[in-house]
Order: structure tokens, then sequence, then C-alpha cells
């Protein structure tokens, strides 16, 4: 398998090259050259979530370095569970993507790009930069799963001021490899300055770099296995509702039903960052700055996998036609928490009370489908936005409170691509 770019300027790429670069070289998106059926007689219910995954990504590894260590990579990335739990007083489930080392989704991605960079580099000297802008949750996966790998430094950037508290020690409790930064600016801003870093051609020369975001297809294609084996395990076509940001998490649903899972509808539950609710809507596409919301790992203006859909859906009437996306305010957000306890018996995180709103807002128009839930990060990760709401304490997962024992630094950083270019230079 090869794979181009959303914007058509590169050769078919081997999935070694596409993986390191991260960004395609015309600035673009990686895609698969052609997409593979993974359907019928590979997939089938009763596998766990490491089998179903190396059946859903064996035809994208074909042929390259990756292919002899799947099964290897697989073990790794889903040593947690993703277990689809029945939502009380309502027919659904909730697809739980938070069991693992930082208690939200990226882990699972995050830990197969660091498992396959491991192998893809085997015998390289240089060191690796990998280069990660995080609005809360991807830097602290991603810390987590590059942690002490030799050969490999991670440059966490985050916007300062705008991640919960729990969040920024985690982002900041590494050391050793991983060094965190928190830059006097919003998310947009320190995606600008990755991007500014991946485009500066005498930077990349001195310090190899290598990204993390969710555009990285290391990070992008294991997601999908979640919903396969999610999916799987439901009779008939399962439904997801997916709190939506930078679009990674919700392409990857879209995409495993392109790969021949049995899914049946996608629907994108955002907040008050409204660029994907307003196309869906039947505006142009309009990329603007982000707002700040009680669920800030989606506070997103310009979100960065909408190039895939795109590629996926090159006719925008049939695009619009294909998805429904919805917004949610803050108020509604702790609403959806604080009804969440008495309601559902649950608590939910301030992203996955956007679907949660979702489904209401489906059931207050009639629809009666049975849906999925897909509850992206642990409450106990938000703990100053739900337990005002909730009136206790969350209990905090293990993995969790044992990154939050450890000490924990940030440095500051200008908002400019200068500033990190000089700090990668001189690491
Ligand atoms: C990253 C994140 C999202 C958004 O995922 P995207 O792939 O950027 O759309 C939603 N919820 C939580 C908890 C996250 O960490």
């Amino acid at each position: 398998m090869r794979f181009l770019s959303t914007r058509g300027g590169v050769e078919p790429t081997p999935l070694r090259d596409a993986i390191l670069a991260g960004l395609a070289p015309d600035g673009g998106l990686f895609v698969p050259q052609a997409l593979p059926v993974v359907a019928g007689e590979t997939l089938h219910g009763g596998e766990s979530l490491p089998e179903v995954a190396q059946r859903v990504l064996q035809p994208f590894v074909d042929g390259s370095p990756l292919e002899p260590a799947l099964a290897a990579i697989c073990a790794h990335a889903y040593a947690c569970d993703a277990p689809l739990v029945p939502l009380e007083g309502e027919d659904a489930d909730v697809l739980e993507l938070f069991h693992g080392p930082t208690a939200a989704f990226k882990d699972f991605g995050a830990r197969f790009l660091a498992a396959s960079i491991g192998v893809l580099r085997a015998g390289d000297t240089a060191p690796l930069t990998v280069l990660v802008a995080t609005s809360g949750d991807t830097g602290s996966a991603v810390g987590a799963a590059f942690h002490r790998m030799p050969g490999v430094r991670v440059a966490i950037l985050y916007p300062d001021g705008r991640v919960s508290p729990r969040q920024a020690h985690q982002l900041g409790c590494f050391g050793g490899n991983v060094r965190a930064f928190r830059v006097a600016g919003s998310f947009d801003d320190c995606q600008r300055m990755v991007k500014a870093s991946f485009a500066d051609v005498a930077l990349r020369a001195d310090v190899p770099l290598t990204s993390a975001n969710s555009i990285s297809l290391g990070r992008l294609l294991p997601q999908t296995a979640y919903y396969a084996h999610a999916a799987l395990a439901h009779p008939g076509p399962l439904s997801f509702i997916v709190p939506t940001g930078n679009l990674g998490n919700a392409f990857a649903a879209i995409l495993a039903r392109a790969l021949g899972a049995p899914i049946g509808d996608v629907v994108l539950a955002g907040n008050a960052n409204r660029v994907l609710p307003d196309f869906f809507a039947g505006d142009a596409y309009a990329p603007r700055p982000s707002v700040a919301t009680l669920a800030n790992a989606m506070d997103v203006g310009d979100p960065s996998n909408f190039e895939r859909l795109r590629w996926l859906y090159p006719d925008e009437p049939a695009l619009r036609a294909a998805f429904r996306a919805g917004s949610v305010g803050d108020d509604e957000i702790r609403r959806a928490i604080r009804d969440g306890e008495a309601r559902h018996g649950r608590t939910f995180d301030p992203h996955t009370a956007c679907a949660a709103v979702v489904l209401e807002r489906l059931r207050a128009s009639g629809d009666r489908g049975h849906w999925a839930l897909v509850a992206t990060a642990h409450p106990a990760k938000f703990e100053t936005v739900v337990e005002p709401l909730v009136g206790r304490a969350v209990p905090v997962p293990a993995a969790l409170a044992a990154m939050l024992a450890r000490p924990a630094t940030a440095e500051p950083l200008a908002a400019e691509a200068g500033a990190l270019g000089t700090v990668l230079r001189d690491w």
C-alpha cells in the first residue's frame, strides 16, 4: 500500500515515509492510494481488540517494515480495553475510550505511532524530534507514549491557561526526553508554529522533525480499529456520535465504515466552535479563530482533518448530505454533566457531554435509533468543570493518579515560530 496527499502533489509514498514525514511535502495530508475492503471474511465478532486491529490495519502495512511487527505493535497499542457499555435509561451505548495511561482516546493512536516509529527507526542514529501542538489531551498521550524512548525527543506546545490544571500537570510531568512548552497564545497559534517549523527547510535539515498531531497517518489509521471492534460486537450496524475537534477521531469512524466495518451513521458533536456545524448546515467552509470552551480539547477553529473528509467525499453536495454536526454551548455541556448522574448514572466529561446533548436533540427530533456515544476522556481529567456540577469528587483512575503524583514543569514560549526554532536548535 502506498499513500497520496489530499492536495495531489506527491508521488505514491511508502508507509514508512508517510508516517515519519507527518505532513505531506505539498502541505496536504497523507491518505491511502486505494481503500482496501476488510469486511466480510476478514472481519468477524468475537475477536479481541488487538486481533480486530491487526485485520483492519494489515492492508495498510502490507509490504512495509511494519508488516512483520504488526501483531506486536497492536498488542502494545491496544493493551487497554475499549468497552461498549449500555447507557442506562436510553437505547444507546457508550464506547469508553479512556482506559489508557492518560485517560483519553488519544492513547491508542499515540501508542501505535510510538511503537511504529520504534520499528521504523531501528538502526537510525540521528535523534528524531516529535513536535506536537495540543489543546490538552494530545500532548500527554504523546508524551506518555514516547517517554524514555531512545533516540526520540518530544516537544509539546500547549496554550498557556487554556488547559485544565490536571491536564497541565500531565503535560509537564514527564521530564527526560519530553519537554512541555506553555505558549502565550491559543491552540491555533501552537498549531501554526508547528506547521511553520515543518515548512522550514533549513530547520528540518538541522533538526529532523516528525509530527504526532492527528494529521499523522500513524495516529489516524489505528483509530479505525476500536470502531470496527465495537461495531462487530453489536448486532446490526452501529451508529456513533463522536465528540469532534480536529476531526481525527470522527474521520477514523468514517474511514472504518468505508473499509467495510458495520457502521451506520456518524454524527459529529462539537462545542461552540461552529465551523463544521455551519458547513453541514449549508454555509461555506469558513475557518475562524477558536473560542475557549469547557470542552477544551475541541477548541479548534480550522479542523485539520477536514481535508481528508473532502478527499473521501470529493462531491460537496454528497459530503453535506452524508453527515450531521451539532454545536453544543457551555451551558448545555454543564446541564448534560449535571443530568448525567440522575438520568444515566454516569459522569460525563465535557467532551462526551457534547455527544450526550446531540443524542438528546436527535431524540427530540423523533429519532428512535440505537446510538453509541463515544466517551473520549475520563471525567477526572476535567475535575474543575465536572466536580462543582456533580457536587462530589470524581475518583481518579490509577494511571492518571500516578502521573499527578510526579512533579511537573513547563517552559514559557512566545507564540512565534522563530522562538520554537531557537529552542529546537539549542536542545
Ligand atoms: C482530542 C479530543 C477530542 C477531539 O478529537 P479530534 O480527533 O481532534 O476530533 C475530543 N475529546 C477529547 C477528550 C479529546 O482529547
